[in-house]
């Protein structure tokens, strides 16, 4: 079998999550509520009225300027995804393969790594400095030095929960001449988001999903939002009729109900602070601060293993991150109910 894909992919490890029997799932970022009834009959009674036989519409210009309004950029820079997976793979396409190369900060999410090797991209990882924060000196210093093609950004950042400010990604973008790519898959329990720069630089792509605090990861819906200019280009290699009926409307819907159910994202940052508090009482245990929907805690005295077995044990399920880059003694916990956030505590300082 040896010689019938790019030797790039002989060597990698796959992108895989390995399922666990459980009781509270808080490995993936994941939003605990679920959205009412009421709204899902509402998208299903909308998605049966439509053919299922056609194709949806090629570019589907309702959606994109639903998720321009929502947003406050224009439509002509509105890409829709399959996920902001599936939009990060094309960026990642579109810009990178063996000639150019990517600036990644790390510890970072896995995948922007993952799609760089697979194109045979040569990869400048920058890393963060400690207790976690984006060393934004070092991100500008590599990019210049290499001649980056691509900054990649996940900010708020996971697994690490820390935020760049406005300021950072100006010096970003004014001191370099990359294509700077900002994961924001977090950034509505954040301060704010950085897309207000879009008009500014037409080197700057935001990356949104509803996969996070709009409750919505089994849809697969998440956009770019960028230059016109950039998003024709991209547009050459985007397939045709990525994102499905169901998921159009079902974006709609949401986007619809969106007062309705936006309170959940203040009840998810109030037990972030609660839990990292009562985290940070525990010994032996560094938790960090967040500005996503998750904690990245350290642990002295039991390894990542022991404790992530015991939670299991119990019927909890959290992320072992001890494998990223600086993060040996690191785990990342999603934050769940109240209820989830108790039964976890509880676990942990019993596993301790
Ligand atoms: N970016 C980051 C930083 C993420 O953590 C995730 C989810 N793990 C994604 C993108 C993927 O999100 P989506 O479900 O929109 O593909």
């Amino acid at each position: 079998m040896r010689g019938l894909v790019r030797p790039q992919l002989e060597g990698l490890v796959e992108y895989t999550l390995r399922q666990y029997p459980h009781r509270i799932k808080l490995n993936q970022n994941e939003n605990p509520f679920e959205l009412p009834l009421h709204i899902k009959r509402e998208i299903l009674e909308r998605v049966a009225a439509e053919p299922w036989s056609r194709y949806p519409a090629f570019v589907p210009e309702r959606q994109i300027d639903r998720v321009a309004a929502f947003t406050g950029w224009i439509p002509g820079g509105v890409l829709l995804g399959n996920g902001s997976n599936d939009l990060l793979q094309l960026l990642f396409t579109s810009v990178l393969d063996a000639g150019r190369g990517v600036v990644i900060s790390q510890p970072t999410f896995t995948l922007y790594k993952l799609l760089a090797q697979g194109l045979g991209a040569a990869i400048h990882e920058v890393r963060m400095r400690k207790p976690f924060a984006f060393d934004v000196d070092a991100i500008i210093g590599t990019a210049r030095r290499t001649g980056a093609s691509m900054i990649v950004l996940s900010s708020p950042n996971n697994p690490t929960g820390t935020q760049l400010t406005v300021e950072e990604i100006v010096q970003i973008l004014e001191s370099t001449e990359s294509l700077v790519v900002l994961d924001e898959a977090y950034v509505q329990f954040a301060a704010g988001s950085a897309a207000g720069l879009l008009s500014r630089y037409d080197r700057l792509v935001v990356l949104q999903t509803f996969s996070k605090a709009m409750g919505a990861a089994g849809l697969r819906f998440g956009y770019a939002l960028l230059a016109p200019d950039l998003a024709e280009q991209l547009n050459k290699l985007k397939l045709p009729y990525a994102v499905n009926i169901f998921t159009l409307i079902a974006a709609e819907v949401f986007m619809d109900h969106w007062h309705e159910i936006r309170g959940w994202i203040d009840t998810i940052a109030g037990e972030r602070e609660r839990v990292r508090q009562a985290l940070g009482s525990l010994p032996g245990i560094t938790v960090h601060p967040s500005a996503a929907n998750f904690l990245l805690f350290e642990t002295e005295r039991k390894t990542p293993s022991e404790i992530f077995d015991a939670l299991l044990a119990r019927g909890i399920l959290i992320r072992n991150v001890s494998s990223y880059p600086m993060l040996g003694r690191g785990l990342r916990v999603t934050i769940g109910t109240a209820e989830e956030n108790n039964q976890f505590l509880t676990a942990l300082r019993e596993a301790l």
